[in-house]
Order: C-alpha cells, then sequence, then structure tokens
C-alpha cells in the first residue's frame, strides 16, 4: 500500500505559518521590534524603505546573538524565551513561539548582523527564502540589525494582497506608534524613504509618550487614571466624554504591554463612559493593564493580537470601575485652548441643534407649570411662567457648586454664565435633561418612584413586533414607575406614570422608549436598558429650547445641575456646559 500522507517539507511548514504570523509589512516591523524589545534594547531604529516592499532595517543595542544562535535562530520553533509547555503559563517576553524569523526568511531576503555585549566582531548571516547563502563574521556593535527585503518575492499573493504604498506605510506607522506608547523608556526613532517620520528620546512615563505621540488635542483632552485590585493595576490615559471621535482611531488596549484587541475590555470602556457617550461617537483612551501572567493567555492568536483572560468578568467589571473612577470628578469639557480647538468643539455642539427638540416651543411649559402644581417638593425645579425679578449677585438664592453666575439667556435657548475663570454656555435642554434623568435614578434606586395614576387612560396599539417587545419590558417599566397593561390583540392600556412625567405625551413617551430599546435592549444588560429608559423619560418633560426663563429658573437650573452626578454631560452624552477661559476669549481676540 502506498501512503498518501506526506509530512511537509520545513521550507514549506515555514511558508504556511508565514502566512499567518506575516501578513504584511506592518506584521514584520511588529515581530522585529518585539525581538528588539525581548532583548532589551533601549534604542531601536527603524527604516522603511517603499513601504516595507523594498527594505525593512532595524537596528537595536540589545543583548546580540552569538554565531551560533543567530544561525539557529532562524529554524523553525527555536526560541531562548521558554523551554517547557509550563512556561506557557507565564510568559513574559513578547515572542515565545520561535516562528517569526523563520516565517520571515521564508518570504524575503535577509541580512543579519548581530554582536554581543564585549564580542570583538559580530556574526554575520545573509538567507534567501529560508536558505542560508553566506555566513562570516564582521566588525559591529553590540546589537542586532535585520535587514529584510523582497518581502513575498516567492509568495506572489500574498504581494498581489498588498495594498497602496501609504495605507501599508499607516499599517507600520500605527504598529510602530503602540510600541512606542508601551515602551517608553526605549528610544524610537522611524525613518521612511531616509526621511525622519519620529524621532522619540526616552519619556519618564507613558503620559510623556502618548503626548508626544498623540498631538494637541488629543493630549490636551487626555486624563490619567489608575487603579486596581490584588495582581491587576489598570492605568493609562482616557479622554474626556466631551471630545470623543467618530471611529476607534484613538483606542488602544495592552496587556503587559502588549497591545491587543478584545472585546471584554473594549465593553468595559464604553460601560464605563456609559450615558456619557453620544450614539456613534468612541472615547479616545490608551488603557494599560499589568496583569499576572499566569491569569492570561497570550497564546490564542497566530500574530498575538488577542488574549484571553482567566477571570473575564471580574477584569471587566475592575477595568470598568477604575476607568469610571478615572472619570469621576473631572473637568470634562473639552478644553478649547486654541482658536481652531474652539471651532471643532463649538460646531460639533451645534450640530446637535437639528435634532427634533428643538422643534417644539411652548406646550412643555404649560407641561412644566402643571408638573409643579401636582408635584409642589422643595428640590424640584422651579419654573414659574412670569419672569421674576432678577436677583443681584450678592443675594443669590442658590449658588452653585461651580460658581457659574447666569447674566442672560440667549435665543429662549442657552444660558450665558460668567464663571471664575471666563464664560460658560449652558444648554438648558441637556441640562435639565440630566437633572431629571439623575432624579429618576434616584427615585428608581429607593424603589419608591412616585406615581401618578391616569384617571383617564391612554390605549397604545403597536404592530406584533413591537408588542412583543414592550410585553417583554412590562415589569421593568412598572419598576420604573411606568404602568402598562397588556390588553392582548397587540393593545395596551397606559395605567400610570411616574410623576416626574405628569403632563408629557405618554403615548409618545411609550413609542420612543420601544425605539430605545429596539436599538440597544440587545445588549442584554439590565441595567442599561434601564438608564436608555430613563434618557428618554428625563428627555420629555425637560424644558427645550425656545423657553424663556427668568433669572431665578436660571440659578435654580445651574444650582440642580451641579448637584448631580455627572453634571457635564446630558444623559444621551452632549456636553451641558461649554467654557471659554479668559485667556481663551483673549487669544480669540487676538490680545494674547
Ligand atoms: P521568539 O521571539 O518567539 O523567541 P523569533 O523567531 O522572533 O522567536 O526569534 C528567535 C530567537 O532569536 C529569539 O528567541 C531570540 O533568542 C533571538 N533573537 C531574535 N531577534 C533578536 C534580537 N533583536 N536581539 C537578540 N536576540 C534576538
Ligand atoms: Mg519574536
Amino acid at each position: 500500500m502506498t501512503s498518501i500522507i506526506k509530512i511537509l517539507p520545513d521550507h514549506v511548514i515555514n511558508k504556511i505559518a508565514a502566512g499567518e504570523v506575516v501578513e504584511r509589512p506592518a506584521s514584520v516591523v511588529k515581530e522585529l521590534i518585539e525581538n528588539s524589545i525581548d532583548a532589551g534594547a533601549t534604542e531601536i531604529f527603524i527604516d522603511i524603505e517603499e513601504a516595507g516592499r523594498r527594505l525593512i532595517r532595524i537596528t537595536d543595542n540589545g543583548s546580540g546573538m552569538s554565531k551560533e544562535d543567530a544561525r539557529t535562530a532562524f529554524l523553525r520553533h527555536a526560541t531562548s524565551k521558554i523551554s517547557d509547555d509550563a512556561d506557557l503559563e507565564s510568559i513574559r517576553t513578547m515572542g515565545f513561539r520561535g516562528e517569526a524569523l523563520s516565517s520571515i526568511a521564508s518570504v524575503s531576503h535577509v541580512r543579519l548582523l548581530s554582536a554581543m555585549q564585549g564580542a570583538t566582531s559580530g556574526a554575520l548571516i545573509e538567507i534567501e527564502g529560508g536558505i542560508v547563502r553566506a555566513i562570516s563574521e564582521a566588525a559591529a556593535p553590540q546589537g542586532t540589525t535585520l535587514e529584510i527585503g523582497h518581502l513575498f518575492y516567492n509568495t506572489p499573493a500574498r504581494r498581489k494582497f498588498l495594498k497602496s504604498p501609504a495605507t501599508e506605510f499607516s499599517h507600520i506607522l500605527t504598529t510602530v506608534s503602540r510600541q512606542v506608547m508601551a515602551h517608553p523608556a526605549i528610544r524610537f526613532r522611524l525613518t521612511h524613504n531616509k526621511k525622519g517620520v519620529l524621532d522619540l528620546p526616552p519619556s519618564p512615563s507613558i503620559k510623556e509618550r502618548v503626548f508626544q505621540l498623540s498631538g494637541g488635542v488629543i493630549a490636551e483632552n487626555l486624563i490619567e487614571f489608575s487603579g486596581g485590585r490584588d495582581s491587576v493595576h489598570v492605568h493609562g490615559l482616557i479622554g474626556r466624554p466631551g471630545s470623543t471621535r467618530a471611529d476607534k482611531t484613538y483606542q488602544d488596549f495592552f496587556v503587559n504591554r502588549r497591545a491587543v484587541k478584545n472585546p471584554s475590555l473594549t465593553h468595559a470602556l464604553y460601560s464605563a463612559y456609559g450615558d456619557m457617550l453620544m450614539r456613534d461617537r468612541h472615547p479616545v483612551a490608551f488603557i494599560f493593564i499589568e496583569i499576572d501572567p499566569a491569569l492570561v493567555d497570550v497564546n490564542v492568536h497566530p500574530a498575538k493580537a488577542e488574549v484571553r483572560f482567566r477571570n473575564q468578568s471580574q477584569l471587566h467589571d475592575l477595568v470598568r470601575d477604575v476607568i469610571r473612577e478615572g472619570l469621576r470628578g473631572m473637568n470634562v469639557f473639552p478644553a478649547t485652548t486654541h482658536a481652531d480647538g474652539v471651532r471643532e468643539s463649538l460646531s460639533d455642539y451645534l450640530k446637535h441643534i437639528d435634532s427634533p427638540e428643538f422643534g417644539v416651543r411652548n406646550s412643555e411649559l404649560r407641561n412644566a407649570i402643571s408638573r409643579s402644581a401636582a408635584l409642589g417638593q422643595s428640590q424640584q425645579m422651579n419654573y414659574s411662567a412670569a419672569p421674576g425679578p432678577i436677583s443681584l449677585h450678592s443675594d443669590l438664592p442658590t449658588p452653585n457648586s461651580e460658581l457659574l453666575y447666569p447674566l442672560a439667556q440667549i435665543h429662549d435657548s442657552f444660558i450665558i454664565a460668567q464663571s471664575r475663570e471666563g464664560m460658560a454656555i449652558i444648554d438648558q435642554h441637556a441640562a435639565h435633561e440630566r437633572v431629571l434623568f439623575e432624579k429618576l435614578q434616584d427615585q428608581f434606586g429607593t424603589g419608591r418612584v412616585p406615581v401618578q395614576d391616569l384617571l383617564v387612560t391612554d390605549q397604545v396599539e403597536l404592530g406584533p413586533a413591537q408588542s412583543l417587545v414592550l410585553a417583554a419590558y412590562l415589569p421593568e417599566l412598572s419598576k420604573l414607575g411606568f404602568l402598562v397593561e397588556d390588553f392582548g390583540n397587540n393593545t395596551f392600556v397606559i395605567k400610570a406614570v411616574p410623576v416626574l412625567l405628569v403632563g408629557t405625551d405618554y403615548k409618545q413617551l411609550l413609542l420612543d422608549i420601544l425605539d430605545e430599546v429596539n436599538v440597544h435592549g440587545k445588549s442584554g444588560k439590565m441595567e442599561e436598558v434601564r438608564d436608555e429608559m430613563l434618557s428618554v423619560m428625563a428627555c420629555h418633560p425637560a424644558i427645550k429650547v425656545h423657553r424663556h426663563l427668568d433669572q431665578q429658573e436660571m440659578e435654580q437650573l445651574l444650582a440642580d445641575l451641579f448637584k448631580c452626578r455627572m453634571p457635564h454631560t446630558c444623559p444621551h452624552g452632549r456636553p451641558t456646559v461649554v467654557r471659554f477661559s479668559m485667556a481663551e476669549i483673549m487669544r480669540m481676540f487676538k490680545r494674547m
């Protein structure tokens, strides 16, 4: 009998491995930088030509290799970093599989020059497509230089899949940036086609590095955070909720300084921001997790770009809580220290003027009055119909904790206030939404949401799909004070509503809640769904734009706002306040 199963020769095996490890020039750059880091380098120079197609050269001042080791390094599964399977449980190096050099060498031309400390000469090795062409000795400083040319010369399919040089170089830059960020003590220099791209001296901290790398507008809006428990330390920099981005470009997670993607960590980040985040906006975040290597499996992805955690859900909660703590109490407004920044944040902000609530006029005024009458509670907002007398600064009834003094209302929509440092503009609707949202949250938290039974009940008829959704959420709604009964045949009757909502359009409110649940209910976390429901509830009775406020009302609103836990954004994540410092104002007028 002839056998049809064969063991593939090594050079074929290496090419297969290269298919996984070496996807594009940036992968080569990543593997080689990791090797330099593992070799203890304090300087790493990266020279790229033609986005890596022509040349990738990495020079480090690390440990270097003996001639013997330099040769062995290119064999498959040759590594100095682990020696048995138990070592896989506690990986402290970037590499450990001994795959990179053999894979890279199998699909390119490689030239290696390496010398150890105190060696009189270095090893020079030339390899083509995995075959050693020459070994000799040459003068060399301590460290290792690897030159990769003709990348993918013998794998045409892979070469064809390469994108434009601009795209490939942007991948390289992203790769290098992540390493640069995670290793602030190392000097990095990057050139492309002999032009300098980056040259960063060692930095005292990650923060400095991130600042060096990410540039003004991003860095100005970053805050440092740090915390942890047991053998886990979570730290890094996160963006103010008012300075989010349209995509995740500025989001990186590092586990023991290895850049990784992990859905649970991403989820933790977003849930830390919670209702501070506007829909479809993404926080800037550079999150570092230092964790006992025994608690994380880095051996789950060919390029080690993913990891698995032993205690995934505890880690998720810890990361969320540490970030949340970092967000708490900070100044969440975008810092707008130069004219461009001012324009960016303002125009972002003004986009929301298109939202539907800006069309509504005076019906909510009546509603607000009837609510005041229905409630008669002291902590409730005091919006009277007739404008009261303008209070003088000296007899401010309730100075708010941030000492914002309302001077005027513009277009019956925004409050202009003087602050300690300059001035502020307050979005009255967003501010009131925040106040009502937290009030509703608090009432729910105590388990006693004051409800108003409706004498004249509203009947709502829905489509079958919506009926199913609503029916599923009825118990939750009733906990929030919204008593809705299922009458069968897709018909529902609203029996009672939270007192805070008396006077609003309950039917519309219910439909809005359903929409929200449809979009966000899939996450499955009841806590999040509940907050979505509450944010819709807070929106309906909140004073709208085009509603006149007198001085006392403005002061009351600001006082209530700054009693909130998260005063700086509305429940949908939009800013409630935009500030300008005197310095910014002076700059705008070219006085500085
Ligand atoms: P791994 O990093 O998984 O060990 P590699 O194929 O990337 O596998 O490298 C193989 C070995 O070559 C490493 O374990 C290390 O001993 C040696 N090596 C590679 N690059 C360098 C370098 N820049 N300086 C010193 N030694 C190196
Ligand atoms: Mg390696």
